[in-house]
């Protein structure tokens, strides 16, 4: 039986319809008790601006217009990527970094034409998770520190997975399988202190 069947699983809505996002959040609550719903499964059917100018401000706003909306306990995620030598962009732009179309490919093309010529290729990607339910808002932060590959490797992933490699690594996380970059990765760690603070809450 896994935790969709299971008829007591806590219910957690999703603020995505980003098909990556959800596998790696469900791989990272399975056997935990939780179902996770994504808005198709509610028949929602909403885009929410991710118009704030800060990755918390974007997670809160999402997380709460959705259970505003169904009443159901919310988890939003904003991702962004933070290239050292381009001042920490793209950053909270990141989805939107080569124009509004929010095309993971030519965000992919951008960054290495603005690397192209800089020896500093570190870069880290922060998450912020921000769950909203009836008792309020919580914020949960993970990052992953790392460096920009030279070209793209990898088919597995999503958005820019296939430039980034993490540090201590020789492999992008598009050439990891989705439980290797769960071990090591920003959503993971942002999410290993939600299901710290649910076993608590729950305790
Ligand atoms: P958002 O959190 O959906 O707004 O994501 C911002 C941008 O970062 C989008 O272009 C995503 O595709 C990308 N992104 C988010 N999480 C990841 C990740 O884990 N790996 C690679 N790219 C990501």
């Amino acid at each position: 039986m896994t935790t969709r069947d299971r008829p007591s699983a806590t219910k957690i809505l999703l603020a995505t319809s980003n098909q990556g996002k959800i596998a790696e959040i469900r791989r990272l609550v399975e056997g935990k008790g939780i179902m996770i719903l994504q808005p198709s499964d509610v028949d929602i059917d909403i885009d929410i601006e991710e118009d704030k100018d800060t990755l918390e401000g974007n997670a809160v706003k999402k997380a709460t217009e959705l259970n505003d909306l169904t009443g159901l306990p919310c988890l939003a995620d904003d991702t962004g990527l933070e290239v050292s030598a381009l001042g920490g962009r793209p950053g909270v732009h990141s989805a939107r970094y080569a124009g509004p179309a929010g095309d993971a490919k030519s965000n992919r093309v951008k960054l290495l034409n603005e690397l192209m010529g800089h020896a500093d290729r570190s870069a880290r990607f922060r998450t912020v998770v921000a769950f909203v339910d009836g008792e309020g808002t919580h914020i949960f932060e993970g990052t992953c520190e790392g460096y920009i590959a030279r070209g793209e490797r990898g088919n597995a992933g999503f958005g820019y997975d296939p430039l980034f490699i993490p540090a201590g690594f020789e492999t992008t996380f598009a050439e990891m399988t989705i439980d290797q970059k769960n071990v090591i990765s920003h959503r993971a760690r942002a999410l290993a202190r939600f299901l710290e603070f649910l076993d608590k809450r729950m305790r």
